[in-house]
């Protein structure tokens, strides 16, 4: 290892918050192993001391080949960040099948798979900590949100559960779930109307909250001593009611 600084996994870390996260923990020192699949995004943030890998978290098997390098060169991981998310919005009623497919496989999926990838190390060193995004969208409901934010509730759902599971092992399970945040997520809004009307709500609230506002807060939940859990961040802008 080239620092005492302990290897962070950040999932999605190719924008928006991901990429925030990337920056705030290389320019404290931490080795860091970033995953998405626009690897040259990645790249191109020259976050110092840190391994970029094109890979899809609905990619078992890629992702553990990224985990396996990265443990070689920077140690066992000692923070994973589950952030890798997508949001198409639609009602049920007229949302095409396949986006619920595609909001439970990266949403919840590729959070339990990159979970479950580093467990078992972080419980045989009884330290670690698994910081998962879920959202506003993951206590209120809205319309056109329904399987987003039912991927949003079973997040909570299974930090919680994870977290119980695990507390006695000294790993610490947290989720952080931010208001509107100002990042390309609704890139995956292929409906124009709800796009439209979702963009109307980030200028009342002038964009929302900067990616680096949730990434520092992740920061300082990481930093906090290892007996300490901060169960859960709910983050927004102060004027988003
Ligand atoms: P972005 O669209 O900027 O970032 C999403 C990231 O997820 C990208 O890096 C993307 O990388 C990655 N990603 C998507 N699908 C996959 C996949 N199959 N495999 C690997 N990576 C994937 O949006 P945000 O930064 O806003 O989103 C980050 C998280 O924050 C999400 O979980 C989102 O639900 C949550 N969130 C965001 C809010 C907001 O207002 N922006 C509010 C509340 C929660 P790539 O395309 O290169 O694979």
């Amino acid at each position: 290892m080239t620092s005492t600084r302990r290897l962070v996994v950040i999932t999605g870390a190719s924008s928006g918050i991901g990429a925030a996260t990337a920056r705030a923990f290389g320019t404290r020192g931490y080795p860091t192993l970033l995953l998405a699949r626009r690897a040259e995004l990645i790249e191109a943030l020259e976050v110092p001391q840190s391994m970029a890998r094109s890979v899809d978290v609905t990619d078992r098997a890629a992702m553990a080949a990224a985990l396996d390098e990265a443990r070689e060169r920077f140690g066992e991981p000692d923070l994973l960040v589950n952030n890798a998310g997508v949001m198409p919005l639609g009602r049920v009623a007229d949302q095409d099948p396949e986006e619920w497919r595609r909001l439970f496989d990266v949403n919840c999926l590729g959070l339990l798979t990159a979970t479950q990838l580093v467990l078992a190390s972080m419980v045989a060193a009884r330290r670690g900590t698994v910081v998962n995004i879920s959202s506003i969208a993951g206590h209120n409901v809205y319309p056109n949100h329904a399987v987003y934010s039912g991927t949003k509730f079973a997040v909570n759902a299974m930090t919680e559960t994870m977290r119980r599971e695990h507390a006695e092992d000294g790993v610490r399970f947290s989720v952080v779930s931010p208001g509107i945040v100002d990042t390309d997520l609704l890139v995956s809004v292929s409906d124009a109307a709800i796009k439209q009307s979702y963009e109307a709500t980030k200028s009342r609230l002038d964009g929302g909250l900067d990616a680096e506002t949730i990434a520092e807060t992740i920061v300082g939940l990481y930093e906090l001593p290892q007996d300490v859990c901060v169960r859960e961040v709910v983050i927004a802008p102060t004027s988003q009611a």
